[in-house]
């Protein structure tokens, strides 16, 4: 950065703002913002970036740029943005901005035909272009593929990854009925495993990792004219984890009370018929279409049902009169009894160890509160027990053969904190961070194999590991998920106990503080045994750990669930069966069996889906939300800078800062420019051509290198390359 020379420096809405520097003090700088001459301000030096000359300029690939740092990849971001160009590359990473409106022709069959075949960067940055990179790695490389799809609640993941979904059907599928159901099943996920949130009118309350599955069949179908074996399209097999999260933020007592039901922007009617058509398409009959529909209604009289005090000594609840009806429905609809369903909401089963000996079988009532989560566990795992039914039957609708290869498009919930944090957070950020370091792996590793490869000599890039970080959460018996564990396995769990363990077992950790030590006054009246911070990749997370003992079990209480088991109703008796443990001895099933881990089983999910992604190629899209409004045309920069930090994409522009990050083969440059060239220079091989070519320039030896079979130029130096030659 020099005098006289704009630079972006931090703006409180804006994320950044340009201005230049009038004075340089010890660790700060004196900023005059260009809007505003003669109001000047401090800055801290480190937060303070160079700025492109031109300033209206957008690039593609925002590695073009001369400088790559936060600013300018924001600034970058925004031009193209209020040119309605929502896609940008950084090297191979997309970044898609959400539009909140319709663009038109984005996605159209035209588009779709264009990026067949075409090497990423040839047409502008797409969604479509990362689809058919991944399709020509997996042929050319013979390996499956994985889009991993990141970004907050709204930013655009499940839109983009059924443009994924649909360029790939449509460019490559059988031609057949398959291609079709592969995109229906689509509606009939969204229609049970999504649901109107303040952050998103349709949100993903599930995260999703979906295969499609391609193999060589040597048809001889004619693409395009060019007679060639095809690879085909098979059977797609979805595999999916629900997070239970669905009905889980309630708060007013009707199930569907907790947003405003009616949306001008929903066509709610219209939802409806596309899901019914999709259910005809997978395949469920009228009469299975009635099952998932008589458990869906029976789930939401189940949540009219209310209590009150019994107003008698036992301390217990009765229901209120008004719930009559809804208890009456509830059991008819889910094949209970009304009584034992009423009984069963209103008291538990327990199992006494006093005296000794073998312990009896006792009932014990509910109070209030106590019910009301009675109702809420069983509504939840009715509800969930059926998304996982609508699953497999998704799944089986595609007939698994052999397969060669696939490409999985992962859409999961980015990063996320919020004022208060709980179990939710703390799962869906520890994700993130395994994201996180799988991400890092990837590119840097790439980065890293390339130079090698390329024999260029540069030094290795270093970046932050987060495997604390990890360790910290997942680690055996020290690591939170395992105290959490213990602590629910105790004959009274707490969450201060808990809590207090964590601060206990890790009291120097450097990822690990307690909440009086947050800069936000929010959290400082926290007590030691109610949060801990975790300094994650993304910034520092406040967890409140109050219901985490709760929420990390997924037991239903035993009344519940041999209730639930015994229902007259084989559909409802039949969702359960695969689940529910064989062992129906209630002595047994009162005591120990009461603890099945949350925790856990997101654990051992999760490593599962990383080791699956090791296994392929992969490539990034990170989605933006451009506002909280979710309306068109409306750039918060603030807002999407710290998306940016969160995604890890401020790391990677660190890297290739200090890096090679455009790139060029020989041959490329060779038929780009030699036209521009005298003929004497044409007949070298590509190589000598552009050594002759740079020395004629006179371009900076530093500024490039030359690998065995490319150039590599450092930051901005390519397009400034390519503008002498063109202009010339
Ligand atoms: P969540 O984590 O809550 O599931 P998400 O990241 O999956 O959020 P989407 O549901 O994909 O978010 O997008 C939210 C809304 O934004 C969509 O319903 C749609 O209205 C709009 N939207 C997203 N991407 C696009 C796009 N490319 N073009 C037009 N509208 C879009
Ligand atoms: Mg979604």
């Amino acid at each position: 950065m020099e005098d006289g020379k704009p630079v972006w420096a931090p703006h409180p809405t804006d994320g950044f703002q340009m201005g230049n520097i009038v004075d340089i003090g010890p660790d700060s700088l004196t900023i005059e913002p260009l809007n505003q001459k003669g109001k000047t301000f401090l800055a801290v030096i480190n937060q303070v970036f160079p700025a492109e000359e031109d300033s209206k300029k957008d690039m593609e690939d925002n590695c073009s740029l001369m400088y790559l740092n936060e600013a300018t990849l924001l600034h970058n971001i925004k031009v193209r943005y209020c040119k309605d160009r929502i896609y940008t590359y950084v090297a191979n990473i997309l970044i898609a901005v959400n539009p909140y409106f319709d663009i038109p022709k984005l996605y159209s069959s035209e588009t779709i035909k264009k990026y067949q075949g075409k090497s990423l960067g040839t047409l502008p940055p797409h969604v479509y272009a990362i689809a058919d990179k991944a399709f020509r790695d997996m042929k050319v490389l013979k390996m499956s593929q994985s889009i991993i799809v990141s970004g907050e609640s709204g930013a655009g993941k499940t839109e983009n990854t059924k443009f994924v979904l649909r360029y790939l059907t449509e460019s490559y599928g059988t031609g057949q009925d398959i291609d079709e159901r592969i995109v229906e099943a689509n509606p009939l996920l969204e229609a049970f495993g999504n649901a109107k949130t303040v952050r998103n009118n349709n949100s993903s309350r599930f995260g999703k990792f979906v295969e499609i599955h391609f193999n060589e069949k040597k048809s001889r179908i004619c693409v395009q004219g060019k007679e060639r074996g095809i690879t085909t399209l098979l059977p797609a097999k979805l595999y999916l984890n629900t997070d239970k999260q669905i009905l889980q933020n309630r708060k007013s007592p009707e199930y569907l009370k907790a947003g405003s039901l009616k949306d001008p922007l929903l066509d709610d009617h219209g939802d409806f018929n596309r899901m019914c058509t999709a259910m005809k398409k997978i395949g469920l009959d009228d009469a299975e279409k009635l099952d998932l529909f008589r458990v869906v209604a029976g789930v939401l009289h189940l949540g009219n049902i209310d209590f009150e005090e019994a107003g008698s000594t036992s301390g217990g609840c009765i229901l209120k009169n008004k719930s009559s009806q809804s208890l009456e429905y509830c059991a008819e609809l889910l094949g209970l009894d009304q009584d034992d369903l009423r009984v069963s909401l209103t008291t538990r089963v327990m199992l006494t160890t006093a005296g000794g000996a073998k312990g009896t079988v006792i009932k014990v009532p509910l109070k209030v509160e106590q019910a009301n989560n009675a109702r809420d566990a069983l509504a939840k795992t009715v509800y969930s027990h059926l998304f996982d039914h609508v699953v497999n039957r998704v799944n089986q609708c595609f007939p698994f053969e052999t397969s060669s290869f696939f490409i999985g498009v992962l859409d999961i919930a980015g990063f996320e904190y919020f004022e208060h944090n709980s179990f939710e957070q703390f799962c869906i950020n520890y994700c993130n961070e395994k994201l996180q370091q799988f991400f890092n792996e990837r590119i840097l590793k790439e980065e890293q194999e390339l130079y090698q490869k390329e024999d260029l000599g540069v030094n290795e890039v270093h970046y932050v590991d987060n495997q604390d970080c990890i360790d910290l959460i997942e680690a055996k018996l020290v690591g939170v998920l395992d105290i959490l564990d213990e602590e629910n396995r105790l004959p009274q769990p707490s969450d201060q106990h808990f809590t207090s363990e964590v601060h206990q077992k890790h009291k120097e950790h450097f990822r690990l503080s307690i909440p009086r030590k947050s800069k936000l006054a929010v959290h400082r009246n926290i007590r030691d045994d109610e949060g801990f911070i975790i300094r994650h990749f993304a910034g520092a997370v406040c967890y409140e750990t109050t219901q985490f003992v709760e929420k990390n079990n997924d037991a239903l209480h035993m009344s519940l669930e041999s209730l639930i088991c015994e229902s007259k109703d084989k559909f409802v008796r039949e969702l359960f069966e695969s689940t529910t443990n064989n062992n129906k001895d209630p002595k047994q099933k009162a005591g120990k069996l009461s603890f099945i881990s949350v925790g856990n089983k997101f654990k051992t999910q999760l490593n599962l889906l990383l080791e699956k992604l090791r296994s392929t190629g992969s490539s990034f899209i990170r989605c933006i939300k451009p506002n909280l409004k979710m309306t068109s045309h409306h750039f918060e920069g603030g807002q999407i800078l710290s998306q940016l930090q969160c995604s890890g994409m401020v790391s990677v522009l660190d890297l290739m800062q200090g890096g090679f990050p455009s790139r060029a083969s020989f041959h490329e440059l060779y038929n780009m420019y030699k036209k521009y060239m005298p003929a004497k220079l044409t007949r070298l091989d590509p190589r000598l051509f552009c050594k002759a070519l740079f020395k004629a320039l006179g371009l900076n030896e530093n500024d490039y290198k030359f690998g065995l079979t490319k150039v590599f130029f450092r930051p901005g130096k390519f397009a400034e390359f390519d503008q002498i030659m063109k202009s010339d």
